[in-house]
């Protein structure tokens, strides 16, 4: 009886231990890219960076881990603070593909620290602060987002689109579903804001999302101007 007692014990803390271990883990990324336009009539205003206006193309927002039912890790490591030294030699790539549009006008420093410190520091078992960045940079030159929905007929001409047509496109070209997500402007107009699309945990290739983000769009949507 006191041995099989003390063996059970034993189990019990070991089932403990790896549910502890394993509740750092994820199951798959959010790449989440956003519309400047759309940013800027949400704030009501926004700022550009320090660097000068952003090019007219969808800037990252983050790369995001999350698990299959639609929960997230945040906030997962106080000590490994952002340190822009790791990623030097992504700097001008960085401000050109994940550029800053909160105010006051910043050079994404504060940006790019926010997203590791609270979203970056839960994939640190897959990727450390140069690769979370760099993969970030390969995934958006990847989907080429602007350009398939160009090819598609739907650019950023202030005109409405089926969301249905700007899901397909994007389907079409990368192969999975994305999760689009809208907000309302000043004159209640619904506008594409962020497109989500799922990766996997080693941040290279796209997957089917286990779960779509809430997305709050109309059935037609505004690609504004910017
Ligand atoms: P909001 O409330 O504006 O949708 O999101 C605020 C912030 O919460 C986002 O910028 C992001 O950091 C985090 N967040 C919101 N939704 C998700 C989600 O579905 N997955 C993950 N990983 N983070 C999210
Ligand atoms: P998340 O929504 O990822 O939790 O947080 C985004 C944070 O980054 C917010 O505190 C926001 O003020 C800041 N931020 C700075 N620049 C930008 C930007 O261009 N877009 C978004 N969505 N947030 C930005």
């Amino acid at each position: 009886m006191k041995p099989n007692s003390s063996i059970l014990i034993k189990l019990f803390i070991l089932q403990y231990l790896s549910v502890l271990c394993l509740s750092q883990d994820f199951d798959f990324f959010y790449f989440v890219l956003q519309w400047p336009g759309s940013y800027c009539d949400t704030r009501h205003s926004c700022c550009y960076p320090k660097t000068g206006k952003p090019v007219a193309d969808f800037g990252i927002h983050g790369l995001w881990p999350n698990y299959n039912n639609g929960g997230y890790p945040s906030n997962c490591n106080p000590d490994s603070v952002f340190d822009k030294s790791q990623i030097s030699d992504l700097m001008s790539s960085l401000q050109k593909n994940w550029p800053t549009l909160a105010c006051p006008s910043g050079d994404g420093n504060k940006f790019w620290s926010h997203e590791w410190e609270k979203h970056g520091t839960c994939s640190e078992s897959e990727l450390d602060q140069h690769d979370y960045f760099e993969a970030s940079l390969k995934l958006k030159e990847k989907a080429n987002l602007l350009q398939v929905l160009k090819n598609a007929g739907i650019k950023p001409d202030d005109e409405f689109y089926e969301l249905d047509s700007i899901e397909e496109a994007i389907k079409d070209a990368i192969g999975y579903t994305p999760g689009i997500e809208c907000n309302v402007d000043g004159s209640r107009n619904s506008q594409l804001y962020q497109i989500y699309l799922c990766v996997d945990t080693s941040a290279s290739e796209f997957i089917e999302c286990p779960v779509l983000p809430k997305g709050r769009c109309a059935s037609r949507v505004q690609f504004p101007k910017f």
